[in-house]
């Protein structure tokens, strides 16, 4: 049993069974068991990879969007450039070189890195190499500036409640013990007012999820955005509205059981990106495949401008990586992206109202 495992038995034994939603934060952000607070999860020798690890040019196409926006709402300054949960810092660091050309953008902004993780800090800040970064641990800190911000594969972190609906209610899914061992259960019926808008598309044994942090962090990005003006590109999987469970842990590039190893898989849910528009008190353009984003921005003939330049088993890799991010089959459909824009702004370029 890992040490993060008894630690979550101890407390389960005597306090009683806890939400998905405590035991993801636990196995996710412990301060010295948690999953990402104590390793780099990310690449071919860790657990799973993200787009920016495959390829420059998402990175490159994102930053250039978000430019694109400054521009549109007339180059404000000073500006808050932001990423929520950077990982290595890869995609922070692409976005930078390919915004460097852009007139003004750089004297302009204000660099803002939103991440829980110490061991993930660290390596942000040698990818990044620069030293006017400010990092903060909650999006709820970011500056009182037009805000212009990135955010891939954040919200999928995050820890989400569930609920069973029942013939009385809604039943939360909780983590308890049997024989000592972890274990899902069922809390009693609860009023849950929060789900009432679920009654329509589900019934009873179905489940839905929650995700609170997900929402008050699309909140926070909001008001700044609709107060201050600013833009937000967030990529992850998911669809307009979640149904059923969704939890999943991915340890050595393979599924788990979101039960047997806590601490040491990485745990996601799909994003509710419905509640996150709700959430965010802005506009918010219509969620959009990341395949037709990415085509829609000119990923084709970046790709082909790069692949110029290569040959051999790093050509195949540049095309392999295209082809990923982009193909209906692997990540292009799965993994959506959403803008939030102020009232009278147009989307980023790639995306609709
Ligand atoms: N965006 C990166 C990394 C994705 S992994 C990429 O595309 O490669 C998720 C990131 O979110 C990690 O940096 C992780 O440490 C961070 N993170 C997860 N939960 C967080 C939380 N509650 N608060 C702040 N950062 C969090």
């Amino acid at each position: 049993m890992s040490a993060l495992e008894a630690h979550l038995v101890r407390q389960i034994g005597a306090g009683g069974p806890i939400s998905v939603a405590d035991y993801m934060a636990t196995c996710l952000m412990h301060p010295e068991m948690g999953y990402y607070a104590t390793r780099d999860p990310l690449g071919g020798a860790g657990d799973f990879t993200t787009a920016p690890e495959m390829t420059q040019m998402f990175g490159e196409l994102l930053g250039l969007a978000l430019a694109q926006s400054w521009l549109d709402q007339g180059a404000p300054a000073p500006f808050a450039l932001a990423e929520l949960g950077p990982g290595r810092g890869t995609l922070m660091a692409d976005a930078l070189r390919a915004t460097a050309s852009v007139p003004g953008f750089h004297d302009a902004m204000r660099l803002y890195l939103v991440e829980g993780s110490p061991t993930l800090r660290q390596m942000q800040e040698s990818t990044l190499a620069r030293g006017d970064v400010t990092w903060h641990g909650d999006a709820a800190d970011l500056p009182d500036l037009p805000l212009f911000l990135l955010a891939n594969e954040f919200f999928d972190a995050l820890p989400i409640r569930q609920f069973e609906r029942a013939d009385e209610g809604w039943r939360e899914r909780v983590v308890g013990l049997k024989d000592g061992a972890l274990r899902l259960g069922l809390s009693e019926p609860l009023a849950s007012p929060r789900l009432t808008h679920r009654l329509e598309d589900t019934r009873t044994g179905d489940i839905v999820e929650i995700c609170p942090a997900g929402e008050r962090a699309a909140g926070e990005i909001g008001a700044r955005i609709a107060e201050r003006g600013g833009a937000a590109l967030i990529v992850d999987y998911g669809d307009w509205r979640s149904l059923g469970d969704t939890l999943q842990a991915v340890r050595g590039h393979a599924p788990a059981d979101p039960l047997t190893t806590p601490g040491l898989a990485d745990l996601t849910a799909h994003v509710d990106f419905e509640a996150l528009a709700r959430a965010a008190p802005c506009r918010h353009s219509r969620l959009t495949a990341q395949g037709v984003f990415l085509e829609r921005l000119g990923i084709a003939a970046r790709a082909q401008a790069l692949a110029r330049r290569l040959e051999g088993p790093a050509l195949e890799t540049h095309v392999a990586a295209y082809r990923r991010l982009t193909h209906p089959q692997e990540m292009g459909t799965l993994f959506k992206v959403i803008a939030f824009t102020p009232e009278g702004a147009a989307p980023p370029p790639g995306l609709d109202p």
